[in-house]
């Protein structure tokens, strides 16, 4: 199969879905976002996350963000050249200025020196600061942990989301994502949004007719309701009350104040209507297990109580996050991946001619 600019596609065709191996999936991604002028270093990061999203199942922050980066790249501040460069502010604080390009290139090139101040120090600190944002932050803590480190991620988002109790936007979709090293295994990953719902759910509830659950979601007026366009035009609730309500708050801060950037107020009102991916910081911690673990003289016994825990959540029937990921992962590597043929056919429709 050739593209509109000639790339060339061994797609197997399965009815609703095409089937890529990654790195036609990669070219696929990678060409689309230097197509529309975006610099090679953050095609290719972006590209990364989002095949990466795309096998492990998590279609979400798949491929289906790429036609929207165009309306990101649009944003009059988006700088497609961005290049980021990474900053010692202190041994175990690292800042990478993403320079309103895709916050992804600035994490990824942070990555290292956080790594290696963790490795030094027992917990380093990196601060992503001015990223447009589209991706899942799962993929940057499993990074973390294949340095045999646990890591933290987090951001704002815009200020979708109203406080427990309260009856207006206040707070962002805010995803906090950990991951906790274990050995011969994959880490111990989770990653969700703070709100009840991604916004992106709300949104194909109300394409499909369907109500919203109960919790969801508030009216323009403050009032909970089920319909889902009332609740996009007014706000998304947070989950578990006043608990995720605090977490998301504590995100908030941590995610902007923190480190000198956004919150998710500030994040929409920079947006000025040009519906763009938010803009934002990020904050990315890795803490040393080995380290602070051997400093307290229990390196070995805290992992074999890590372990247990684990089983112990396991032998009862319940999962661990991240489980469904790796066998999504796993079958992705075994067939190769699938993107649903609607998506592959507009991602194909909105290739600028070459030339
Ligand atoms: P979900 O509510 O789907 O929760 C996902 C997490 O919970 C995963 O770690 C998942 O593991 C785990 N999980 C789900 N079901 C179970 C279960 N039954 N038992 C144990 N663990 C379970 O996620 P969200 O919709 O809130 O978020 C999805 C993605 O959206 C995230 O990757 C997040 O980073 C991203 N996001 C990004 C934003 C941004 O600004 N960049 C904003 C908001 C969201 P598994 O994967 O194995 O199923």
């Amino acid at each position: 199969m050739k593209t509109r600019r000639g790339m060339t596609m061994t797609a197997r065709d399965d009815r609703d879905e095409i089937i890529l191996s990654w790195q036609e999936l990669f070219d696929l991604a990678c060409g689309f976002l230097t197509a529309h002028g975006l610099s090679q270093a953050q095609a290719h990061a972006l590209a990364g996350a989002l095949c990466k999203a795309e096998r492990d199942g998590c279609r979400s922050h798949g491929l289906q963000r790429l036609p929207g980066t165009v309306e990101t790249m649009a944003h009059p501040a988006f700088n497609r050249d961005a290049d980021p460069v990474p900053q010692a502010l202190t041994p175990a604080v690292t800042r990478l200025d993403a320079d309103y390009g895709f916050s992804i290139l600035a994490a990824e090139r942070g990555l290292p020196l956080l790594v290696t101040g963790a490795r030094r120090l027992g917990v380093a600190v990196l601060a992503v600061n001015n990223g447009f944002h589209s991706t899942a932050l799962w993929p940057l803590v499993e990074e973390i942990a294949a340095h045999g480190l646990a890591g933290l991620s987090m951001n704002p988002t815009h200020d979708w989301v109203a406080p427990a109790g309260g009856t207006a936007g206040a707070l962002g979709t805010n995803p906090i994502a950990f991951s906790w090293p274990r050995r011969g295994r994959p880490p111990y990953v989770f990653d969700f949004a703070t709100s009840a719902a991604a916004r992106a759910d709300i949104a194909l509830h109300r394409q499909e007719g369907r109500a919203l659950p109960p919790g969801w979601g508030l009216d323009a007026e403050g009032r909970p309701s089920t319909d889902p366009a009332a609740v996009l035009a007014g706000a998304m609730l947070p989950f578990g009350g006043h608990k995720g309500s605090a977490l998301a708050t504590m995100i908030e801060l941590l995610a902007g104040p923190f480190i000198a950037d956004r919150t998710s107020r500030q994040s929409a009102t920079f947006d000025g209507g040009a519906k763009a991916a938010p803009c934002h910081g990020e904050l990315i911690i890795a803490f040393d297990p080995a380290l602070v673990g051997t400093a307290l003289g229990k390196d070995e016994a805290a992992q074999d109580a890590a372990e247990d825990l684990f089983s112990r959540i396991e032998r009862q029937g319940a999962r661990l996050p991240g489980a469904r990921r790796h066998a999504a992962r796993a079958l992705s590597e075994s067939r190769g991946i699938a993107i649903p043929r609607p998506l592959h056919e507009k991602i194909l429709s909105m290739m600028p001619p070459a030339g």
